[in-house]
């Protein structure tokens, strides 16, 4: 099981990457994405990807993200190109649910401090979005690429060439 805090997120400029990260957080089989600050649009557009293509995933934006660190029942794991080999430390983490954290600007100190593994996906700078997903995979085992959507309004019937989507109900 796992849920995402999304850290430190700017309105003004990180609308973008925070969706993209709320979004590989639902695809890639997590259940909840906590987003810190003023991230509504964000949250928004998740639930109505959920409402759309279905499952269970929430999203919600925090005022303290310390508290969701601090209160999190099981392993939380900040992903930082400072840290660990995610490859080496990843069954370890895999033991219990994880929290998965990632930044945006900078991360302030307390964080290193307080998470229970600072895992790098390779120890060089690049995206928290690339991060996660390659994090959330590596968790999950590759069982999250099996994973249906339950209840939504619409699904894709995957296909090697063109677009097609279908009703739920027609599907059944
Ligand atoms: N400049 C910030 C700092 O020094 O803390 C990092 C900014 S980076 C664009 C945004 C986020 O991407 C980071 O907080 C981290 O969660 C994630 N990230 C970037 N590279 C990473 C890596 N190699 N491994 C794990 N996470 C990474």
């Amino acid at each position: 099981r796992a849920e995402v805090l999304r850290l430190g997120h700017r309105p003004e400029r990180d609308e973008r990457l925070t969706t993209h990260v709320c979004l590989t957080a639902r695809a890639l089989g997590a259940e909840a994405v906590h987003v810190d600050g003023k991230g509504t649009g964000p949250v928004g557009t998740a639930r109505e990807v959920t409402r759309r293509f279905g499952g269970g995933f929430e999203a919600d934006t925090v005022g303290s993200p310390r508290s969701v660190v601090r209160d999190f029942d099981g392993n939380v794991a900040h992903l930082t190109m400072y840290g660990e080999p995610v490859q080496d430390v990843i069954d370890d983490v895999r033991e219990e649910p994880v929290l998965a954290v990632v930044g945006a600007g900078k991360v302030d100190g307390w964080v290193y401090e307080e998470a229970d593994y600072n895992v790098g996906v390779t120890n060089q700078p690049h995206s928290e979005v690339a991060a996660l997903a390659v994090f959330l995979h590596e968790y999950f085992g590759g069982e999250e690429l099996e994973a249906r959507f339950a209840g939504g309004e619409v699904e894709v019937v995957p296909s090697a060439s063109g677009k097609e989507t279908r009703s739920i109900r027609d599907s059944r």
